[in-house]
C-alpha cells in the first residue's frame, strides 16, 4: 500500500489484522494444551490443537472441514465431509496461535493432523505448506512442519516431487490389511502394499525419518504378532513409531488397551530395533482428539 505513509503503514502492521476465520470457542487444559474452535466466512467451522512440551509448542491444523476416510476409530469421521479449506484458512490456524503466544515465543511445529486428510486437499495444503514455510509468510522451518495421511499413496508421491520438503506421517494401525479395510476403508484403495512402496519412495532428506502413527485399539491391533508384523513393514526404512493408545469418545466402539499391554507392544518393538514412544494423551479435559470439540458443538451425543 505505497499510497500510504511509511508511519501509516508501520501503525496499520502493529495494530491490525485480516482474518477470514474467528475464534468461536477457546479452552485451556490442565496441563496447558490449548483448543480452538474457528468459525469461517461460511459458518463452518474447524478445530486446532496448541500442545506444549519443553522448549517446543506444536500446533495441530485442520485442512479439511469434517473428513470422508471414515476412519472407524476417529471421531471426526462421524461429522462426514463438508468441504475443503482454503490455503488462508489453513495458514490462518497457525496466525491465529501464533497471536495467542508470549512475545518472546512462538510455535515451534506444525503438523496437519487435524481434521480432514490433507492429500484429498492436495492443491490448497501445498501452497498452505509452502506459505508456512516460507521467510516472507510463517517462516517455519520446513523440518519441522508435518504431513500426516490416513494412506493416500498417490499423495505421498505428488508431495515427494511437487511439495515443499517436510516431514511424513502415516497413520498406520494395522499390520494385515484385513485388520486396515476394516478400520481404515482407504486401505481398500492402498493395500498396505502399495503404501508402504510409496513411503520407500519418497524422497527423505539426511536424517529425516518417517512417522508411523499407531492407534492401539484394544483387542483389534495390539497382538505380539501385530509387534512383529510391524517390525517387518518398516524394516530399513528411517522411521518411527508413535504408539497412541485409543482415547474414547462418547459412541466409540473400541477401548483403550491395558497399559501393560501397551508397554509389551513397545518392548517387542524395542527388541526389533524400532524406536516407538507411547505418545500420552495432551488435553483430555478438554475434549482435544481430533473432531472432539466441534462433535460437542454441532451434534448431540452419539448414543
Ligand atoms: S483419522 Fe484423519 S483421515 Fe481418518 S477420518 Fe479422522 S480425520 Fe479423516
Amino acid at each position: 500500500m505505497s499510497d500510504l505513509s511509511k508511519e501509516a503503514r508501520r501503525t496499520l502492521a502493529d495494530q491490525s489484522q485480516i482474518r477470514s476465520i474467528k475464534p468461536v470457542d477457546v479452552r485451556t487444559s490442565s496441563d496447558g494444551t490449548e483448543k480452538y474452535l474457528f468459525r469461517l466466512a461460511d459458518g463452518e467451522s474447524v478445530e486446532s490443537v496448541l500442545m506444549f512440551e519443553p522448549g517446543r509448542a506444536t500446533l495441530c491444523v485442520s485442512s479439511q472441514v469434517g473428513c470422508a476416510m471414515g476412519c472407524r476409530f476417529c471421531r471426526t469421521a462421524s461429522l462426514g465431509f463438508r468441504r475443503n479449506l482454503e490455503a488462508h484458512e489453513i495458514v490462518e490456524q497457525a496466525l491465529y496461535a501464533r497471536g495467542r503466544l508470549l512475545p518472546d515465543s512462538d510455535i515451534t511445529n506444525i503438523v496437519l493432523m487435524g481434521m480432514g486428510e490433507p492429500f484429498e486437499n492436495f492443491g490448497n495444503v501445498r501452497e498452505a505448506l509452502f506459505r508456512l514455510t516460507s521467510p516472507d509468510y510463517v517462516g517455519l522451518s520446513k523440518r519441522h512442519v508435518t504431513v500426516s495421511t490416513s494412506g493416500n499413496a498417490d499423495g505421498i508421491r505428488s508431495l515427494g516431487q511437487t511439495g515443499p520438503d517436510v516431514n511424513l506421517a502415516v497413520s498406520l494401525n494395522a499390520t494385515t490389511d484385513e485388520v486396515r479395510s476394516e478400520i481404515m476403508p482407504i486401505n481398500r484403495k492402498f493395500p498396505i502394499s502399495e503404501l508402504m512402496r510409496a513411503c520407500r519412495e519418497f524422497p527423505l532428506k539426511p536424517y529425516r525419518r518417517i512417522t508411523f502413527e499407531y492407534v492401539m485399539l484394544r483387542g483389534v491391533n495390539d497382538t505380539e504378532a501385530d509387534a512383529r508384523r510391524l517390525i517387518g513393514l518398516i524394516k530399513g526404512l528411517p522411521s518411527k513409531v508413535n504408539l497412541i493408545p485409543f482415547n474414547p469418545f462418547p459412541g466409540a466402539r473400541f477401548e483403550r488397551p491395558v497399559d501393560a499391554d501397551v508397554e509389551r507392544f513397545q518392548s517387542i518393538l524395542a527388541a526389533g530395533g524400532v524406536s516407538a514412544p507411547i505418545r500420552k494423551s495432551k488435553g483430555r479435559d478438554i475434549a482435544a482428539a481430533c473432531g472432539q470439540l466441534k462433535a460437542e458443538k454441532d451434534m448431540p451425543p452419539m448414543s
